[in-house]
């Protein structure tokens, strides 16, 4: 499999997981809120327009994720023959977009987490604003307090990531991407898996996954 999309609430690990199977099959980590921020950071056009809803905790519209994921896709498919893809389909429109194209996903996990444990890992989240590299204070903690292991800069917590926002962003993801999970088990794509445990644990777990599929 090569072609793997990885859904789950927000602060179920998807991101984390990503990487590692990213690094495993050799195919490139494609995440849609790393493209947004690295928009917003840039100062591009469609970084002034997505900045307010990614700070309000609300999806960006479909017409201006859907194309900028696509094109994406079709270039890592390219390169690559494949990718690991993070944070999208949220929508339905998002996922139907997707199954039309090209480079259709092969295999959709679905990382399971409740949400009180999803909310406590996003409170505990803290990036680097240097190299990117993400931490958790309980599952993934740098060496030394609050700075990262490889820049030494002190760490940052994400403005999405508190409290009020990432109800706001639950609220969405119950609302609007709960149906994408349906969809993908309808047409026989889903495979669910349980995100609880240590980050080597879910690893494991979706590695037996890929295994057989
Ligand atoms: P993430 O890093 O995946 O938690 O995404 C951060 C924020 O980016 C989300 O709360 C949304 O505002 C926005 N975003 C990322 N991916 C999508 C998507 N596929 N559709 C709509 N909005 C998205």
């Amino acid at each position: 499999m090569k072609r793997i999309v990885i859904l789950g609430p927000p602060g179920s690990g998807k991101g984390t997981q990503a990487k590692l199977i990213s690094e495993k099959y050799g195919v490139p980590h494609i995440s849609t809120g790393d493209v947004l921020r690295e928009n917003i950071s840039k100062k591009t056009k469609i970084g002034e327009i997505v900045r307010e809803y990614i700070e309000r905790g609300e999806l960006v519209p479909d017409e201006i994720i859907i194309k900028i994921t696509i094109d994406k896709l079709i270039e890592a498919v390219n390169v690559s023959g494949g990718y690991i893809l993070d944070g999208y389909p949220r929508t339905i429109p998002q996922a139907e977009a997707l199954e039309k194209s090209i480079i259709k996903p092969e295999i959709v996990i679905d990382i399971k987490l409740s949400e009180d444990e999803c909310v406590r890992r996003l409170t505990n989240r803290r990036y680097c604003p240097n190299c990117g590299e993400v931490y958790n204070m309980l599952l993934k903690p740098p060496r030394e307090n609050e700075k990262c292991d490889k820049c030494n800069v002190k760490l940052l917590q994400r403005e999405d990531d508190r409290e009020d926002v990432i109800r706001r962003r639950f609220k969405e993801y119950y609302n609007k991407t709960k149906p994408v999970m349906d969809y993908y088990r309808s047409i026989g794509k889903l495979v669910e898996v349980d995100g609880g445990g240590s980050i080597e644990e879910i690893h494991k777990r979706i590695l037996e996954i890929l295994k057989f599929t």
